[in-house]
């Protein structure tokens, strides 16, 4: 979605110069009201570990063989390890035990900053509708694929001294703007 009109006046926004930072062009209130910052947005990511697997699931809006991790965005009010429990329990029907910082990742294609979490789960798998099929992976079998939540992954896999080979999926639709993270 993109915003057309200041939020105060209801005047057509305009790409603006700001002076203060150095120049940046940004979209806003003509009139000074409002500037539409556009800063990333923080998206939770949870490599979640069941009985010495790791949960790989498939979004229903993805073509077939793509699994990825559990993936999410916060409430207000919460903090990121909460969110990650949270999104868990609703996807998966899981309960998170411990929860560790992989750590924060780029996902500069869709305005995203990535933070990923190892997740130590237990309980029954049940998907909701959003995701439509899961496997179950040993640690040694996980290929990361070259982008945010891969390389996550990857720094995961690598701290347990497990070797790391990058899978050549393709990893975006080309049709849809919701590749895996
Ligand atoms: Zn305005």
């Amino acid at each position: 979605m993109t915003i057309q009109y200041c939020p105060m006046c209801a005047a057509p926004l305009v790409m603006r110069a700001d002076a203060a930072e150095g120049g940046k062009v940004r979209l806003a209130c003509p009139d000074g009201h409002w500037t539409h910052w556009d800063n990333p947005l923080p998206v939770l990511a949870a490599l979640v570990e069941l009985e010495g697997r790791i949960l790989l699931a498939r979004n229903a809006a993805w073509p077939e063989k793509m699994f990825a991790l559990i993936t999410g965005f916060m409430e207000r009010g919460e903090t990121p390890e909460q969110g990650v429990a949270r999104e868990l329990k609703e996807e998966t029907n899981l309960d998170a035990g411990d929860i560790k910082l992989i750590g924060v990742y780029e996902f500069i294609r869709k305005n995203e900053l990535i933070i990923a979490y190892h997740v130590k789960a237990s309980g029954e798998i049940r998907l909701s509708e959003e995701l439509v099929d899961y496997r179950l992976v040993a640690p040694e079998k996980l290929r990361p694929w070259p982008s945010g939540t891969g390389y996550a992954m990857a720094d995961w896999m690598r701290a347990r001294g497990l070797p790391v080979e990058f899978t050549d999926l393709p990893i975006q639709s080309p049709s849809r703007n919701n590749g895996i993270p």
